[in-house]
């Protein structure tokens, strides 16, 4: 599944630049007023071989390609929802789910992106969206917490296991229903980085799409950290084993969700290509052609780009197929 040269335009990136979801502002905060650079530490981590990172000196940027399949193991089995609009899962039978092998059933799934090197705080924080908000080492994707559009499902909380097979495997990951688009819902502890570092901060384990950094949940001495030490965002400031001086990051958590990060705490419309807005599709008269609302639509289409067209098809109940079908793409 390939979402490249479908909606790499100007216009696609109108309609995402223009989808910001607003929460209330973050407060007083100040932070380091430095300007903040990670292209060192981005050059420098253990990316698996199946990752190739491309430095942009000149527009301060990186470039991310993977297959979108993990380079640690994963599990042989997988249960997959016959429904995915059924949410939650863990109160479905058995029979509700299918079991299949992943040596068939994972998918090779290109993920390209471009993210900045130069993140920059936002005064508001802009809620992340259904799909890809972040790339791993191991080259699959970080999500957020959540299977549905409403943000009431936690997958994390939602896990269910039918005879040993299991929804989410031991890293905290899994694929998309049709088997594409591996990604982690919680610490991704196959990592060897997010693995325990003894008495010391967590490693560098990926980079979210806003370009601040990744880490497990040890912070400065090895000291756990907690929803309760961190942001609305789950980030915070400080210095990390690649940012001595500190900087502002993530912390995935393992207490109780939120367990990935909800909302970006960095400016995000920058990645995105920053078409003028209302050059985009008229995404009203698609939500109208697809019979959901405009605003369950460009919430599932959420902010990462290009969309992922499968993600955002399973959150409004639809197939891939259809969704891809009443976009407007490039030409049309
Ligand atoms: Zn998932
Ligand atoms: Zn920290």
């Amino acid at each position: 599944m390939s979402n490249r040269g479908l909606y790499g335009t100007a216009a696609g990136a109108a309609v995402v630049a223009a989808i910001v979801f607003s929460q209330s502002p973050l407060g007083a905060q100040v932070f380091s007023t430095g300007v903040n650079d990670t292209a060192a530490a981005v050059e420098g981590a253990a990316w698996a071989d199946n990752v190739t990172i491309t430095m942009n000196p000149a527009d301060n940027t990186f470039r991310f390609e993977s297959d979108g399949i993990p380079s640690h193991g994963f599990a042989e089995k997988y249960l997959i929802p016959t429904n995915p609009a059924a949410q939650p899962f863990a109160d479905k039978p058995a029979n509700f789910f299918k079991v299949v092998d992943s040596s068939e059933y994972f998918a090779e799934t290109p993920v390209d992106t471009t993210i900045t090197t130069q993140p920059v705080l936002a005064e508001a924080p802009t809620e992340t969206s259904l799909g890809r908000i972040g790339v791993a080492l191991s080259g699959a994707q970080i999500f957020n917490d959540y299977e549905n559009m409403e943000r009431s499902v936690v997958a994390k909380d939602d896990q269910v296991i039918h005879d040993h097979v299991a929804f989410l495997d031991e890293c905290n990951g899994h694929t998309l229903v049709d088997g594409t688009s591996y990604h982690y819902h919680g610490i991704p502890v196959c990592i060897a980085e997010a693995a325990a570092q003894p008495g010391a901060h967590s490693a560098m384990i990926g980079v979210l799409e806003d370009g601040f950094p990744v880490y497990a949940n040890q912070d400065v001495g090895g000291v756990i950290v907690t929803n309760g030490d961190l942001d609305e965002c789950s980030g915070h400031f400080g210095p990390t084993p690649e940012f001595a001086e500190g900087i502002y990051h993530y912390h995935l958590t393992a207490d109780e969700a939120p367990y990935m990060i909800d909302c970006y705490h960095g400016e995000v419309e920058e990645n995105f290509g920053g078409g003028a807005p209302g050059q985009g599709p008229d995404l009203a008269a698609v939500a109208e052609e697809l019979g959901v609302s405009e605003d369950d639509l460009m919430r599932a289409l959420g902010t990462t780009m290009p969309p992922d067209f499968a993600a955002a098809a399973q959150a409004l109940g639809l197939s891939e197929e259809a969704l891809r079908a009443a976009m407007p793409g490039p030409g049309r």
